[in-house]
C-alpha cells in the first residue's frame, strides 16, 4: 500500500516572511483599527507597483468595486457590461448601486470579455464597463478602452486575480479609471479580508475615501453631505499588507514557474486546452486553468473526482452569471457557457513543491 500522500490544496497564503512582526506590532501599540500607519504605508506602496498615483485601502474587492461604481455617479436607470464569466461579486457591486448588469460573452483565445460581443450590448443606458483578468490573464484591453471613449463609458478594471499582469507592459489597475482589487485568502497577495482602489484621477481618490469613512465632512467632523459606508481597511489587515508586498514579485515569479511546469507536463495531452498568455499580455496564472476537450475519455466532473480520490483538490470554472438564480436570464451566451462546462482549475498554491506539480500531472495524464 502506498502511504497516504499530502492533500495538495487548490490555494494557500504564505505568510511566512514579516507577517506576524507586523501584525504583533499593531497589537503591542494598540493601533489595531483603521488608523495606523500600516494603511499609508500599504496603500502608498500597492500604488507604486501599479504604476498610479492612488490606492485606496477598503474591507474587501467587492466594496471596493462598489465604491469605484458610486464614485463614479452609477445607480438606478443605468447599465453597467460585466463578463458573465467572472465571480459573481463583480456582478453583485453594480446590483448594489441599483444599476443594472449587463452580460457579454467571453473571448475564447483569452476567457475574458469580448469586446465585438460588449459593443453589441451598448444602450443609451450603458454608464460603464468592468473588464475581468480572469484567472490572472489581463483583458484584451486596447479595444475596451476605445469602445468605452467612442460611447462615453466608464471603465473599471476588476483586477481582484490579477495583481501583477500586464497588458502591453502596463501593470493591471493603471489602464481603467479607478481599478479594483481584493486580498481574498486565495488571492495573489492577501490581508486576510481586504481590498484596494488604484487611480491616476484626484478627484476621485478624494470621492472614494469620503465614501469609505461614512462621507464624513472633512472639515466638519460628524457632518455629512451624503450617505456614505464604512468600508475601511484596518491597520491590522494592512500590517499584513505591507509584509505580503514585499514578497509580491517573488509570488508573482512562483506562480509563473508553476504555469511552466504544468505546461511542460501537460503539453502533449492533445485533448487539453492549455492556459492561455497572449502576445500581448503577461499573465500571473493566479489559477492555473485547463479546458478538457468533448473527446477527452472523462467528464470534467469525473476528472475533479479522480483527482479528490488522490487527495488533490480542484475547482470547476465559474459558472456563468446569466444562468445563476439571481440573474437568470433567457440569454444565451455560447463561448463562456462552453468554457465554463470544460474548465478545471487545478492547485495553484505558491506553497506547491516540484513534486506535488508532478504528481498532478501524472494523475492527469494517467485519465487521458
Ligand atoms: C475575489 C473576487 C472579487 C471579490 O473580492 P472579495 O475580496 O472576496 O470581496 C471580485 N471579483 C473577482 C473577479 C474576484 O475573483
Amino acid at each position: 500500500m502506498d502511504a497516504p500522500r499530502r492533500f495538495i490544496p487548490i490555494s494557500e497564503p504564505l505568510l511566512s516572511g514579516n507577517e506576524e512582526a507586523y501584525v504583533s506590532e499593531c497589537v503591542r501599540s494598540g493601533w489595531v483599527s483603521s488608523l495606523g500607519k500600516y494603511i499609508a504605508e500599504f496603500e502608498q506602496r500597492f500604488a507604486d507597483f501599479c504604476g498610479v498615483r492612488h490606492g485606496i485601502a477598503v474591507s474587501n474587492g467587492t466594496t471596493a468595486l462598489h465604491l469605484a461604481l458610486v464614485a463614479l455617479g452609477i445607480g438606478a436607470g443605468d447599465e453597467v457590461i460585466v463578463p458573465t464569466l467572472t465571480f459573481i461579486a463583480t456582478a453583485n457591486a453594480v446590483r448594489y448601486t441599483g444599476a443594472t448588469p449587463v452580460f457579454a460573452d467571453s473571448e475564447a483565445e483569452t476567457w475574458n470579455l469580448d469586446p465585438p460581443d460588449a459593443a453589441c450590448r451598448i444602450t443609451p443606458r450603458t454608464r460603464a464597463i468592468i473588464p475581468v483578468h480572469v484567472y490572472g490573464h489581463p483583458a484584451n484591453m486596447a479595444p475596451i478602452l476605445e469602445l468605452a471613449k467612442q460611447h462615453s463609458l466608464h471603465v473599471i478594471e476588476d483586477a481582484a486575480e490579477a495583481h501583477g499582469a500586464r497588458y502591453q507592459g502596463k501593470r493591471v489597475g493603471s489602464l481603467g479609471e479607478i481599478n479594483a482589487f481584493s486580498f481574498y485568502g486565495n488571492k495573489i497577495i492577501t490581508t486576510g479580508e481586504g481590498g484596494l482602489l488604484t487611480t491616476d484621477d484626484d478627484a476621485l481618490d478624494e470621492k472614494v475615501r469620503f465614501l469609505r469613512d461614512h462621507a464624513m465632512s472633512p472639515e466638519k467632523r460628524y457632518w455629512h453631505t451624503e450617505i456614505g459606508y464604512n468600508y475601511r481597511m484596518t491597520n491590522l489587515q494592512a500590517a499584513l499588507g505591507v509584509a505580503q508586498m514585499e514578497r509580491i514579485e517573488e509570488f508573482i515569479a512562483k506562480k509563473r514557474h508553476i504555469a511552466q511546469t504544468y505546461n511542460q507536463g501537460l503539453r502533449e495531452i492533445d485533448s487539453i486546452t492549455l492556459p492561455p498568455e497572449a502576445s500581448w499580455a503577461t499573465s500571473v496564472y493566479w489559477m492555473y486553468s485547463i479546458l478538457l476537450a468533448k473527446d477527452f475519455p472523462l467528464s470534467r466532473d469525473e476528472v475533479m473526482a479522480r483527482l479528490r480520490q488522490q487527495n488533490i483538490d480542484s475547482r470547476p470554472f465559474f459558472y456563468p452569471i446569466h444562468i445563476q438564480p439571481p440573474y437568470k436570464a433567457d440569454i444565451s451566451l455560447p463561448v463562456a457557457e462552453d468554457l465554463s462546462r470544460r474548465g478545471i482549475n487545478l492547485p495553484s498554491a505558491v506553497t506547491l513543491s516540484e513534486e506535488d506539480i508532478q504528481r498532478i500531472v501524472q494523475a492527469i495524464r494517467e485519465m487521458a
